[in-house]
This record gives C-alpha cells, structure tokens and sequence, in this order.
C-alpha cells in the first residue's frame, strides 16, 4: 500500500509556481472575499491567504459583515472584475442566507473565476474544453497522475454529486476515459458499485462510510470528506481498516486539501496568463 502524500505533491507544485512567479515583474493577484462570521470559512480563506504569499501571489481580502447586502457584494465584484490588479477572484461558500449565492457567482467574470464555479466555466468542462476546473476534483486528477495511477478503462466509484466536486470529478474521469458511476444519496446499492470498482473517490462528508468489504482488493481510494470526531479531522473512509487491502489512499490530513489549494494557486496563475494576454 502506498500513500497517495497531498502535502508532498502540492509542495512540488507551489514550489513550480514560485520559481515562475519569481520571474515576473508584476504579480498575480487573488480577490478573496468572505461575508458574515464563519470560523471554518475564516481559516479556509487564512490557508488561501497565507499560500498566496509563500508563493509569490498577492491575495486581497475582502472581508464584510454578516449584514452586507446582496447589491453590497455585487457592487465589489464589478469592482474586482474591473481591477487589473486581480486575476483571480474567490467568494468563500457559503454566503449568507439572504444573498443569492448563484447569482453572485455569475457575476465574476468567467476569465477570473478560479474556483470554476461559473457557468461559462462549468459547461466547457462538460464539453472538454479549455476553462477554469473547480480546484478538489482538479487538484485530485494532479494527484493520481504524480502517481502515475491509470485512469483510462477503469471503472471509478464517484460518492457524491454536488456540483462543486462529484459532478466535475466526474466529468474529469470521462475525458480521461474512465467508465464512471456517480453515487448518491438515493443510490441504492453503492458497497456493490464500490466493490467493483477500481477507482473510489469519497466526496460525501460522512466519518467511516467507506468501509473494508465495500473495497475490492488494490482498489486506489482518494478521501475528499472532511469530518469531526472528538475534534479530530477524519475523511469518509474507514482509513485504519481499508488501508491493508487498497493499493493507494490518500491520507486526511494531507491528502485531498493541500491538492484543492495547489489547484487554486494554479488556477490564479493561468487566469494572470490570460488576463495579461500571455495565452
Ligand atoms: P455536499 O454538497 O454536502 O454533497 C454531499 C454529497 O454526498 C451529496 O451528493 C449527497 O447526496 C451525498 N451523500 C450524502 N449522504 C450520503 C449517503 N449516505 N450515501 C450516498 N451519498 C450520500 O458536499 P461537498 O461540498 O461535495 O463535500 C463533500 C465532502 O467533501 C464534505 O465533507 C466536504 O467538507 C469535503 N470537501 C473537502 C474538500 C477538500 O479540499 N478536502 C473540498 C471540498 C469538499 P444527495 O445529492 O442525494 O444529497
């Protein structure tokens, strides 16, 4: 069994970008911004922050009250998609209630959506062409292809449909001829799926759902569930038992979230390629 080393790999990459920033007069810039009080979206974006700055990308934060209103947000925006000094911009989920997360997330402009959130963005994935990829399933992609680990003609076990990792995790594994099955919460029998697979990547958020009879012999698992127990992080795998029977896992830590925020770092330095007309 080997593991599959997030925090190793990302290194690799924003050690890449650095050296390429390094090279550039004016440097890329990130908008980050975050509205209301949430302590996990506060450390998030913290981790955005402090990775921009190790890698040479100025971040920007925006940080508003819990009562800015929906036209407050748009207005800063406009105002980023506007400034040439942002390449990238990042609106930190989930916003509060009374503001229209869809519509503020169409309003970035395509070429700054680093998140690859936007619509635009989304429906080139779909058709396999050039576009901002949503940072998890990109960064989990980047992952398996540092281990050299197949994709092409495996059968691949995607648990979870949300449209910002099951669904573009999905649509990844078909362009990298996969055969994929996407499981929900309504599948009716995911340990037979998953046991046939020998691919399963765990997006579902539930601690110790994927458990050691639903994995088939040198199956890869990557872990993308972020969970608590007793205040320790845990993904959605049962990793202590899984781990003697699979050929490759991802740890969590160290697995899937350090791949997210490398995705993003690059993400931001292809959108200053474009928005600088170097592409
Ligand atoms: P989400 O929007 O809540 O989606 C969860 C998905 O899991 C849904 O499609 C849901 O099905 C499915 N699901 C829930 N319970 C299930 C069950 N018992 N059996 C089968 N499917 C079930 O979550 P998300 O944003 O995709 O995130 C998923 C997990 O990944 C979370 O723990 C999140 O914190 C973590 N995450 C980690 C990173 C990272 O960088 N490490 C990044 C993003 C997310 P329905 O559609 O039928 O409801």
């Amino acid at each position: 069994m080997q593991i599959l080393d997030g925090k190793v790999t990302a290194k690799k990459i924003r050690q890449d970008l650095k050296q390429k920033i390094a090279e550039l007069t004016k440097k890329p810039g990130l908008a980050v911004v975050i509205v209301g009080d949430n302590k996990a979206s506060e450390q998030y974006v913290n981790m955005k922050k402090k990775a921009c700055e190790n890698t040479g990308i100025v971040s920007f934060s925006h940080v508003l009250g819990q009562k800015t209103t929906q036209n407050e947000l748009i207005k800063l925006i406009d105002k980023l998609n506007n400034d040439d000094s942002v390449d990238g911009i990042l609106v930190q989920l989930p916003l509060p209630e009374h503001i229209n997360e869809d519509l503020i997330l169409e309003r970035i402009f395509p070429s700054k959506d680093v998140d690859g959130f936007h619509p635009v963005n989304v429906g080139k994935l779909l058709q396999n062409k050039p576009c901002f990829k949503s940072c998890t399933p990109f960064g989990i992609i980047k992952l398996l292809e540092e281990y050299n680990i197949e994709i092409s003609g495996k059968r691949v076990a995607v648990l979870g449909r949300s449209n910002i990792v099951g669904k573009p995790m999905a649509i990844m594994l078909i362009h990298k001829n996969a055969t994929v099955t996407v499981c929900h919460s309504k599948t009716t029998n995911i340990k037979e799926i998953c046991r046939n697979s020998d691919i399963i990547i765990s997006a579902i958020g539930k601690a110790n759902f994927v458990k050691e009879d639903m994995v088939k012999e040198k199956a890869v698992i990557v872990d993308v569930g972020t969970n608590f127990i007793n205040g320790k992080l845990c993904g959605d795998v049962d990793f202590e038992n899984v781990i003697n029977k699979v050929s490759y896992i991802t740890p969590v830590p160290g697995g899937v979230g350090p791949m997210t925020i490398a995705t993003l770092l690059y993400n931001t330095y292809e959108a200053y390629k474009i928005n600088k007309g170097c592409v």
